[in-house]
Formats: structure tokens, sequence, C-alpha cells
């Protein structure tokens, strides 16, 4: 059941050694599924991004899903750091899903939704449980559910381009667009985590959700689509 795992700067694939399928991984928006450099890299896992689809409910203001959905006492509306989620988020209707299996909902990414067959089937076996999604008119979602995510853990924060919060002196790091995502400094508790650092600009902030291989390897063989996922710098394996 061992995979063979390789990595460049520009492009990252697995292959299968049960099925001998290569299957390409995305960085950013471009999709390269060869390269003249190949570097056998241990594993370290990996950052997870999604199809964009959708809003959070409701927005009677345009941010009514915030105090809806979240626990703001600890928010600072300047950077966006610190909002904890107390409730289901809510979106307008079932989603649109054509053939995707994974989403995030626009503004909000550091969540991840899957249909209840990917929750059932792919990420419960691995140990990530899931938790309900509401319509607007608080009638439980039936093609669409959370995934939750617990843990933290701390990355190697050295060298990315930061700002600081004059209002709550908080810091966020910039979104990592380019090359692996920074090595961790923990060694994960569980197979799906978030970072303990923020990310974003202006007035978002969002804590990046982190996989193990063995879930890459999982939604690989379900064939899931919707995500894309970068490599973590290797320091410890996961
Ligand atoms: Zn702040």
């Amino acid at each position: 059941m061992e995979e063979e795992q390789t990595y460049s700067w520009h492009s990252t694939w697995t292959k299968s050694t049960r099925t001998g399928r290569q299957l390409p991984r995305c960085y950013g928006s471009s999709l390269v599924q060869s390269s003249p450099r190949r570097k056998s890299i241990r594993r370290s896992g990996l950052e997870v991004s999604a199809w964009h689809h959708g809003y959070p409910q409701p927005d009677q203001d345009g941010f009514g899903y915030l105090s809806a959905t979240y626990d703001l006492a600890e928010w600072c509306e300047s950077c966006g750091i610190g909002a904890k989620q107390k409730a289901p988020f809510q979106m307008k209707g079932e989603p649109r899903w054509g053939r995707r299996g994974v989403m995030q909902l626009n503004w909000i990414f550091g969540e991840l939704f899957v249909t209840p067959e990917v929750g059932r089937h792919v990420f419960e076996p691995a140990g990530v449980s899931h938790r309900v999604v509401l319509s607007t008119k608080g009638a439980e979602l039936t093609s669409v559910v959370q995934l939750v995510i617990n843990d933290e853990v701390n990355i190697d924060c050295d060298g990315l381009p930061a700002e600081h919060c004059r209002r709550c002196g908080r810091t966020k790091y910039s979104v990592v667009s380019r090359g692996r995502f920074p090595a961790l400094r923990d060694t994960p508790s569980h197979p799906m985590v978030r970072t303990a650092q923020y990310f974003g600009s202006g007035a978002s902030a969002f804590q990046s959700p982190l996989v193990n291989h063995a879930i890459a390897r999982a939604a690989s063989e379900a064939n899931l689509r919707g995500w894309t996922l970068c490599p973590v710098a290797h320091q410890l394996s996961w």
C-alpha cells in the first residue's frame, strides 16, 4: 500500500503503486503534470483549499452570518482574527455540487464542506467527524455537512510576510501562494488540523486546514473532486 511521493517546485503528484495511476495536484490555479526535475521528499501533510461556492448566510446586512455563526468575544473587526464558531453554518440552499464533493464558502477559507457521502466514506473512517449545515429557515440541509476541525498545529513562520494589527496587536501572515506550505513545528495529534497561525489580508483572517497523507490517499481513491492539496515543507512526518 506504500505510495511514492514525488514533488517539485511547480508541481506535485502521487503515484499509487496499487493502481499505477498518476494523480496530478495543483499549486495555486495552475495544474502541471510534469517537471524536468523530480525530488523525493518524506511526507509532512498537505494544505487544503477548495472550490468556493455561495456565501455564508444570513447576509441581511452583508455580514449577518458573523453573529449568527460565531462567538465574537475575541474577534477583532479590524483584522478578522478571533471568531469562534458557536452554531451551524447556514446556506441559501443545497449546494449545486456537480461532480464535486468538497467545497468552501466564499469568505470562509478555514472551513471545509463535503457531501454527507464523502463525510461518511472518506473522512469518518480517518477519524474526522462532521456537523450539520442549516438553511436560512433553520432546516437541516441534506446534501452538505461541515467537517469538524478541532485541533491546531503551529507552523514555522520564519520569513513569512506578516501584518500586525494596530487595534488588537495580533499577527497574521500573507497567504502562501507559491512553493510548499511552511513546515510544521509540532506533530499533529489528529489527521486533520488547522494552523494555529492566521492568514489573510485586510479584515479577512483564517486558519489554514491541513490533512495528512492517509486522508489525501483515501480522497484520491474515492475520486474526490473540488479541492487542491499543496505539500507542507518537510520537517516532521505526519
Ligand atoms: Zn486585530
